[in-house]
C-alpha cells in the first residue's frame, strides 16, 4: 500500500475479515462486490439483503464467467446477468481491499474499498470471495508419515486413491479431484468394495462426471 492510500485508508483486511462465510466455498467466480450505496436507508436494505436490490459489481480474471464451462452456457448466463444489472468487470483482479473503519465488525456489512488492477476504487459493504478451495493439510502432521502432498495441499493419490504410502487413501475434496459429493460418496463406495467387499480392481472413473450450475 503506497503512503498515500494509507493516510486515506489505514487499514488493509486481510481474508478472514473479509467474508463471514464457509472458508472453503467454491464458486465459478472470482469476487462479488456489493456496493454501498451512499444513503443511509439504502445501506440498511443491503445489510438486509445482499442480493435483492443492492448493486453488484463481479470481478472475473478472465472474458466470461464459468470459465470450465460450454460457451453456450458462459454467454447466456453472463448476458443475462448484465441484463439484470450485475456490473461484470473482465479480466480484472483484485489488488487488495482497505477500510478506514477501526475495529469493524467483521459479522456485519462495513465500508471498504475494493481496488483493481485496472485502477478502479469500488466502495462497497460486503465482499464475497469465490476463488476456490484447497486441503487445508498443512498441520495434519501427513509429512510425518511420508505422504506425498500437492504444491496446493491437496493429498495425490493414484487411480486407485491409494497415496504413496502402502495403506494409505484419500477420497473426495482432499484428493482435489472432481470436488463434488456424490464423487466422494462413489469413489469411497469403491475403495471399500475393492478394500472390505472382494471386488477386485473396483475404482471410480473420473471421465465426464456431469455437474450442475446454480446460479
Ligand atoms: C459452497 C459449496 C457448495 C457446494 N455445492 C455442491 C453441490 O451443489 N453439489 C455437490 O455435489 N457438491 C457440492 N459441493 C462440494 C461438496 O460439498 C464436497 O465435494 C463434499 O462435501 C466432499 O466431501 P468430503 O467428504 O470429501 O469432504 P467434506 O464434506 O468437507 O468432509 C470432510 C470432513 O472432515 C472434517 N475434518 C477436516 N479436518 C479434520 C481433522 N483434522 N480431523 C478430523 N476431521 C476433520 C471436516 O470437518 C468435514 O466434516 C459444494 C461445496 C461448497 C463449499
Amino acid at each position: 500500500m503506497d503512503s498515500s492510500t494509507s493516510r486515506i485508508f489505514p487499514r488493509r483486511l486481510s481474508l478472514s475479515e473479509l467474508v463471514t462465510l464457509p472458508s472453503n466455498w467454491q464458486v465459478s467466480f472470482t469476487l462479488l462486490v456489493s456496493h454501498r450505496n451512499s444513503s443511509s436507508s439504502s445501506r440498511r436494505r443491503l445489510t438486509k439483503s445482499v442480493f435483492t436490490g443492492a448493486e453488484t459489481h463481479l470481478m472475473i480474471r478472465h472474458e466470461k464467467i464459468l470459465k470450465a464451462f460450454d460457451p453456450l452456457l458462459q454467454d447466456t448466463l453472463q448476458e443475462h446477468m448484465v441484463k439484470t444489472g450485475i456490473h461484470i468487470h473482465q479480466n480484472t483482479n483484485v489488488k487488495k481491499v482497505t477500510t478506514e473503519v477501526e475495529n469493524p465488525d467483521i459479522h456485519k456489512p462495513f465500508r471498504k474499498i475494493v481496488h483493481t488492477d485496472k485502477g478502479e476504487e469500488i466502495e462497497a459493504d460486503i465482499v464475497l470471495w469465490a476463488i476456490g478451495r484447497h486441503s487445508l493439510t498443512d498441520d495434519l502432521g501427513i509429512d510425518k508419515v511420508g505422504v506425498d502432498l500437492a504444491k496446493n495441499g491437496d493429498v495425490v493419490v493414484d487411480e486407485y486413491q491409494k497415496t504413496n504410502v502402502d495403506n494409505i487413501f484419500a477420497i473426495g475434496d482432499v484428493q482435489g479431484k472432481e470436488l463434488l459429493t456424490p464423487v466422494a460418496i462413489a469413489a469411497g463406495r469403491r475403495l471399500s468394495n475393492r478394500i472390505y467387499g472382494g471386488v477386485k480392481g473396483d475404482k471410480l472413473d473420473y471421465n465426464n462426471v456431469p455437474t450442475v450450475v446454480f446460479s
